[in-house]
């Protein structure tokens, strides 16, 4: 088990290396447990990069906390409770409720 965000927040990897480091648990046909638990992330997180967030996007809202509003209606969003999309908006990653236009 390994903690890749937290490598990427003390600049141990790259974002390009944690990517390759995720190719290879998902193509790892023996591994006894999901990618995303081989790789430290929570469910949030998982969900964040499924979106299409980068490694360094997740990281950095790890390290420096995640966006708290929607970027469409600017109401709060609980990234534990799910129903939001991780979005690019004004240039870097974001969140927005599932339900906004
Ligand atoms: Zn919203």
């Amino acid at each position: 088990m390994r903690d890749l965000l937290n490598e990427l927040i003390e600049g141990k990897i790259t974002n390009e290396q944690a990517e390759d480091i995720c190719s290879e648990e998902l193509a790892d046909t023996t591994a006894t447990v999901p990618v995303h638990e081989a790789l430290g992330m929570s469910n949030p997180e998982w969900t964040a990069l499924a979106h299409g967030a980068e490694f360094q996007d997740i990281a950095n809202w790890r390290a420096h906390g995640w966006p708290k509003q929607c970027f469409i209606c600017g109401h709060s969003i609980n990234v534990e409770q799910f129903g939001w999309l991780a979005r690019e908006h004004d240039g870097r990653m974001q969140l927005r409720h599932v339900v906004c236009p």
